[in-house]
């Protein structure tokens, strides 16, 4: 495999690149900011590609905002963009669940792991749902009744057809034991018989394994629901969020992209890298302001190795300062 070239200081190098590509499929934690820290030049940089004639559209794993919070804060930040510019898992989820699963009412509920991002984005397709960010669901330790009402199925609700997990900051036991009985099929009555042995579909808005915040590392969606459940069940879930291709097909279609003229951004490579080189785009660009560092792809088991690579996101500023 070519080496990933470097951009950083080299004027020459960076309008080459800028040529390829109409759109930037942009990510945003660790890329634009650190948690709420956004890195020196990005709101210029941003504006640079727009002033080019770029497209820039934010992609993120990250499902506890909806699209409306990221475009708030995308503007807060003084970053230029647009609500339709704002893909993010949650939306992937939500749109994967109302145009492709198309469940029959009544079985069409979704049982979310997760918090206000998912719910907003569900709303928007019309989604039914349960679990989320409701306060009955945030209780610490379990009664033997509670045991019993999940065991039996009396306690869920026979409406389920969907377990969406992503990142919860309210995860606990209670949560978990109810998204269980819905993967297992306890709520519905005639099990055996019925679809899938009534089981909920499996789904993730991401499983990343972390979450960077604050110049540091956080649990992920991955690492703080998902991978439980996964033990418990023995499945993996579907992941709506980077790399999967359900993802590229639904921000293709939307955003309508030539592949061979869009390129990922990103700082992590087993999502942004990864989505981009099996998405078949024209390139990508790793940033190393977040997760992955330039040894973590030189290795021989890199998940996927960047064509392009800068310092940080605002060095492509070079060619025109
Ligand atoms: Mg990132």
């Amino acid at each position: 495999m070519a080496a990933s070239k470097y951009l950083t200081g080299d004027p020459s190098a960076i309008d080459a690149f800028l040529d390829k590509f109409d759109t930037f499929l942009i990510d945003c934690d660790g890329v634009l900011w650190s948690g709420d820290h956004v890195f020196d030049g990005i709101p210029e940089t941003i504006k640079l590609l727009q002033s080019k004639g770029k497209r820039t559209v934010f992609v993120t794993n990250n499902s506890t905002k909806s699209r409306k919070e990221y475009f708030a804060k995308l503007s807060s930040k003084g970053i230029p963009c647009q609500v339709e510019d704002i893909f993010g898992s949650s939306y992937s989820a939500a749109i994967y669940i109302s145009r492709i699963l198309k469940l029959e009412p009544p079985r069409n509920k979704v049982f979310v792991l997760g918090e206000a991002g998912i719910e907003a984005e569900l709303e928007s397709e019309g989604i039914p749902y349960i679990g989320g960010t409701d306060p009955a669901y945030r209780k610490l330790g379990m009664e033997p009744a509670d045991f019993a009402g999940i065991a039996d199925g009396s306690s869920l609700d026979p409406d389920v057809g969907v377990v969406l997990a992503g990142l919860d900051f309210h995860v606990n036991y209670y949560k978990l034991a109810h998204a269980h009985g819905y993967l297992r099929g306890n709520h519905i009555k005639d099990a055996k018989n019925a679809k899938n042995g009534g089981k909920a579909v499996f789904l993730a808005t991401n499983i990343d394994s972390t979450l960077p915040m604050y110049h540091s590392f956080f649990p992920g969606a991955g690492s703080a629901s998902i991978v439980a459940l996964s033990n418990m069940t023995g499945d993996q879930p579907l992941a709506l969020g980077k790399p999967s291709q359900a993802m590229m097909d639904a921000v293709e279609g939307k955003f309508h992209l030539d592949r061979t003229r869009t390129c990922m951004i990103g700082d992590r490579l087993n999502t942004d890298i990864q989505f981009g080189v099996e998405g078949h785009l024209g390139g990508t660009l790793a940033v190393l302001t977040g997760v992955n560092k330039k040894e973590d792809w030189e290795r021989t088991d890199a998940p996927a190795v960047p064509a392009y690579y800068v310092d940080g996101l605002a060095d492509l500023r070079g060619a025109s300062n």
